[in-house]
């Protein structure tokens, strides 16, 4: 069994894609997913299906949009590797689920356009990998358009996100005049050639800087390379695997997703630098992938596959162990033992035939809302898994109800669908305002359309100035009771009664920050 696991962890990466939209994220995932020779995309394929059937207003809405309030888990082979990439939503159903899913992976790829440099989301999506320095390869996409001069881009990653780069391939020109891309590591250059029709593109290979097919191919562009090249061995970083794996350094390869080029470099580099599954911190202790006792924890519930029967699909991420379908595994929150046969298990090619599952792995579990953010399974042992936050709203609204008298399903409703981790609720402590947060705006559609259909409650939102929210924290009794007297106005609780900041401007939070030295503001909260 130790040996088997072992192999099974060493040969998984499970990995999320960074980017900002229209930076070619699903462009690169088609090509990646090509190169797997397998296509499989469980969430969606899933979400189309219940689409079908669909009556109700919410799932018309997602219909309609053209997009997936849902979002996939693909899991694709490549030599014998097996990759699980989780989908992080962008455009409009960019939600704290984005961020959330970044914590259940063991590294990212992040996907830069060569026109535009490092843009806001990627920002903000480089924030959550850093909360436990997620090792991050790039790849710098659109090199068959006109862009930034590459070593401004380079400048640009490390000045906005704070983060070495170690280019492993360099381009030679751009747009019209892109010919390729020389390998730091093969030392090798690919000749580029455009190729629309989905194929696997593999051009030209010239293997020596001196070959003099490379000045006949390239002209003046090949002392242009020979010069980046000395620039680069003089004030580049080399490549260092350990500053990788602490999330300080980020390995960067050039090409071009739409043209199938510079991907087969980037995915052969990534199965072999990027982690194997990691140890995952619990409350009691850090567990290891290649313990032989089976553990996972919940990053994400997915409620819409079916809304007639309510029920909802927990994602659950193996940290340990081996899953077997069919096992008993301890429920800890409830402390229930519940038996995962009837469980959808959606994580391999053949999602029916699926036995078992390795660290890595993610299994969805059928329920009817017992499963919560952050809970965690195990074969035995009481472990709670950390490190699966929620995380701060960015923007707010206030609802209010139509029907005065349905006041008590619209807490029920709120609270319930909070407890999904797609909106918080907030309950100021001296009115009785209901104030969701979200981090992207569609959720409060969603949220609007789910009252409805589910709670039978009309609400509508009316704009709420509100900047951010953050979490409360205090060891000294006094001191906080103090604030709670002293920054009344601003206080709230969220929907598991913690003590919230709201802060109506970032200059009342810092501010507030400096007033009261002893008060933590946190940005992300546990869930308990
Ligand atoms: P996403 O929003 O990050 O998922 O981006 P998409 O993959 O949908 O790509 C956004 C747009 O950029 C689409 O029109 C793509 O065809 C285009 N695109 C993607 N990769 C490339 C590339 O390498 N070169 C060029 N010229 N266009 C690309």
């Amino acid at each position: 069994m130790e040996k088997q696991i072992q192999k099974q962890v060493e040969r998984r990466r499970t990995f999320g894609i960074i980017s900002h939209p229209d930076a070619g994220k699903t462009t690169l995932t088609e090509k990646l997913l090509l190169f797997g020779g397998a296509i499989q995309m469980a969430g969606t394929v899933k979400a189309r299906k219940a689409a079908r059937h669909a009556t109700s207003d919410w799932m018309a809405m997602e219909q309609q949009r053209g997009i997936s309030v849902t979002s996939s888990v693909m899991k694709f082979n490549y030599e014998d590797f097996e990759i699980n990439l989780l989908d992080t939503p962008g455009h409009q159903d960019f939600s704290e689920d984005t961020y959330r899913v970044l914590t259940a992976v063991d590294s990212a790829l992040m996907v830069i356009d060569s026109a535009k440099g490092v843009e806001k989301q990627t920002r903000k999506l480089m924030e959550v990998c850093r909360l436990r320095d997620t090792p991050i390869i790039t790849f710098i996409n659109k090199m068959d358009r006109e862009g930034m001069d590459p070593f401004d881009v380079l400048a640009d990653i490390e000045e906005t996100l704070n983060i070495e780069c170690a280019p492993l391939s360099w381009p030679v020109g751009m747009g019209k005049e892109f010919k390729g891309v020389y390998s730091l590591h093969d030392k090798r250059l690919h000749l580029f050639s455009a190729t629309h029709n989905g194929g696997i593109n593999q051009g030209m290979v010239i293997d020596s800087l001196d070959d003099p097919t490379l000045d006949k191919e390239l002209g003046l562009q090949a002392d242009k390379l020979r010069e980046d090249l000395e620039l680069l061995e003089g004030a580049g970083y080399p490549f260092d695997a350990e500053r990788y794996l602490a999330g300080k350094q980020t390995p960067v390869f050039f090409g071009s997703a739409i043209n199938n080029f510079g991907v087969h470099e980037l995915l052969d580099s990534f199965v072999q630098l990027a982690p194997h599954p990691q140890s995952r911190p619990a409350v009691e202790r850090e567990v290891s992938p290649f313990e032989t006792s089976f553990s996972g924890v919940c990053f994400k519930i997915q409620a819409n596959m079916d809304p007639q029967h309510r029920d909802r699909i927990a994602f659950v991420r193996i940290n340990s162990g081996k899953f077997t379908k069919g096992m008993k595994v301890r429920h800890h929150r409830i402390g229930k033992d519940v038996q995962i046969s009837k469980a959808t298990i959606f994580m391999a090619q053949d999602r029916e035939g699926v036995e078992e599952a390795w660290p890595g792995d993610i299994i969805g579990i059928h329920n009817h809302g017992t499963i919560k953010i952050g809970d965690t399974f195990t074969e035995k042992e009481p472990l709670k898994f950390t490190g699966i936050p929620n995380f701060a709203p960015e923007i707010f609204r206030r609802v209010i109800l139509k029907t005065p008298l349905k006041a008590k399903q619209l807490q029920k409703g709120l609270t319930q669908l909070a407890e999904e981790g797609a909106v918080q609720l907030f309950r100021p402590t001296q009115n009785n305002d209901y104030i969701l947060g979200a981090v992207g705006m569609l959720q409060f559609d969603v949220i609007q359309s789910r009252l409805q259909d589910e709670y039978g409650v009309d609400a509508i939102y009316e704009p709420v100035e509100l900047y951010t929210a953050r979490w409360i924290s205090c060891e000294d009794k006094i001191e906080l009771a103090r604030f709670k007297k002293g920054a009344a106005r601003y206080l709230a609780l969220d929907a598991d009664e913690n003590l919230t900041y709201l802060a109506p401007s970032r200059w009342r939070l810092d501010d507030a920050v400096e007033t009261w030295p002893n008060i933590s503001f946190h940005k992300t909260r546990e869930h308990e």
